[in-house]
């Protein structure tokens, strides 16, 4: 049943909503969207906070979610998924077969994460989310379905791996599954007064903890209204209290809800608090340096101390600081191309949410991630731990991610829109999303 996008800065009032139940359905209504000059949105999961990127106003809104159908094929260890679904509830079916897919952290995240990479849990054990994409079943902009995969089309394959929503619509994706039994994870919360030390545990754990594959972490570093830390761990085995997390556990906590759980699904919960109604992001990638990480979590602080930012309604800074481990990005290269031109080396996607209260605020905020964002790299830079990949899933708008991946890929991608869409309508029609721009 189509939803509410999760920001409210993504509200908009489109003329027609329309629930494709399959890829013909999809496929019939593109073709009367291109040939009548319609401007239009696609919606799966509703998780962008940026207007017009899943919804429009006065046009129309084609929500996937119902193309819904999840099919696994116990024989060549696949699962057929349609992209209308969260990840949660995909997790939650494959549980009954002890298996599981790479994808979102948190469960309410739909498909919309696979056109951006996508990072997971799992990402140290198999890649990417989207690396593990057998066969995409897309929509093409003049309402053509098309399968692609590997063997089919290997540029428009490689394409479809992280190029956002410019070489196709996605209706059904066929995903690797992978054995998975109980998992231990959960969420410890922290005082903000221990915001160095965590810092400083991240860097440790992904010096050394992260070598190990089955671990992961995803923490939340809030200023302003909460003032805490939250930090989701995940360990993919029936193991407690893992010691790769020790740097973690030697720092006193508020609340530790871990635990082992007896599959992935049950493990991972919505750790974002939606208290604040209107939200933006923005990222930036630097390397494994712990005075780094300390450094830039204060800058961030400071910045959330201003009497700017103290004045806005609501004015909360989340830092996401997500540790991309060399075990990740080796899989990635090893398990097939894709256009993200990722270095080799033990890097930090460093990802910054905004929330506040008021739309009379909107411009303001999105002015704080731009400034926040040029404080941290210009610390980067001056460091020489600058990268200039930018995390698709966590760009601001005004960041350029496709064009980050380097211009080779950029090149190739936009040669590729050319012969997948001829007549540009997912660059000029096909609202929102970072797009691969004109000639
Ligand atoms: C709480 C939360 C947790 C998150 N966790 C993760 C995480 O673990 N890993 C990660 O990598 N990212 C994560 N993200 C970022 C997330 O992947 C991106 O915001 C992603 O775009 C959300 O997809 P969606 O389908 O929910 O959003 P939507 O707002 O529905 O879509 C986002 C964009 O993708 C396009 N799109 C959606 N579906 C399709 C499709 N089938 N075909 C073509 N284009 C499509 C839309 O048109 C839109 O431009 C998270 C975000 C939030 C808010």
């Amino acid at each position: 049943m189509y939803g509410t996008p999760r920001s409210e800065t993504a509200w908009k009032v489109p003329s027609c909503i329309f629930e494709p139940s399959d890829s013909t359905a999809l496929a019939d209504a593109v073709k009367i969207i291109s040939s009548n000059n319609i401007t239009f949105a696609v919606r799966s999961g509703g998780h962008s906070p940026f207007s017009n990127w899943a919804n429009v106003d006065g046009g129309v809104l084609i929500s996937l979610s119902a193309i819904n159908a999840i099919s696994y094929n116990p024989t060549d260890e696949t699962v057929r998924v349609g992209t209308g679904n969260q990840w949660g509830q995909v997790y939650g079916k494959l549980a009954e077969y002890d298996r599981v897919v790479v994808g979102g952290r948190v469960p309410d995240v739909g498909f919309g994460l696979l056109t951006g990479g996508g990072l997971s849990h799992h990402s140290s054990l198999y890649g990417f989310a989207a690396d593990n994409v057998i066969i995409y079943e897309v929509v093409l902009s003049n309402g053509t379905e098309k399968t692609v995969s590997r063997a089919s089309d290997p540029e428009h394959f490689w394409a479809l791996k992280a190029g956002g929503t410019n070489f196709g619509i996605i209706s059904y994706v066929t995903l690797k599954a992978f054995p998975q039994g109980k998992v231990w994870g959960g969420v410890i919360f922290y005082s903000i007064e221990y915001l160095d030390q965590i810092m400083a545990a991240i860097a440790e754990y992904q010096a050394v903890g992260q070598l190990d594959p089955r671990s992961a972490i995803l923490p939340y570093v809030a200023f302003n209204n909460f003032n805490s830390i939250f930090i989701s761990f995940s360990y993919l085995d029936a193991v407690e209290r893992p010691e790769v997390f020790n740097n973690f556990y030697r720092i006193p906590s508020l609340l530790d809800d871990t635990k082992i759980h007896n599959n992935f699904s049950a493990s991972i919960s919505e750790v974002v608090d939606k208290v604040y109604p209107r939200w933006t992001w923005g990222s930036t990638t630097f390397y494994l340096d712990n005075s780094t990480y300390v450094q830039v979590a204060r800058l961030c602080q400071n910045i959330s101390r201003t009497d700017e930012f103290q004045a806005i309604q609501g004015a909360t800074l989340v830092l996401v600081p997500q540790p991309v481990s060399r075990a990740m990005v080796q899989r990635s290269v090893a398990s097939g191309e894709h256009p993200m031109n990722l270095r080799d080396r033990e890097q930090i996607w460093f990802s910054i949410n905004l929330g506040w209260q008021y739309a009379s605020d909107d411009a303001r905020m999105e002015q704080f991630v731009v400034d926040t964002l040029s404080s941290i790299e210009k610390l980067t830079k001056s460091k020489g731990l600058f990268d200039e990949y930018v995390f698709f899933n966590n760009a601001h708008t005004t960041q350029d991610p496709l064009r980050r991946y380097g211009q080779n890929a950029f090149r190739k991608m936009k040669r590729i829109s050319r012969t997948v869409d001829p007549a540009q309508i997912y660059q000029s029609r096909l609202a929102g999303g970072f797009k691969l721009g004109g000639s």
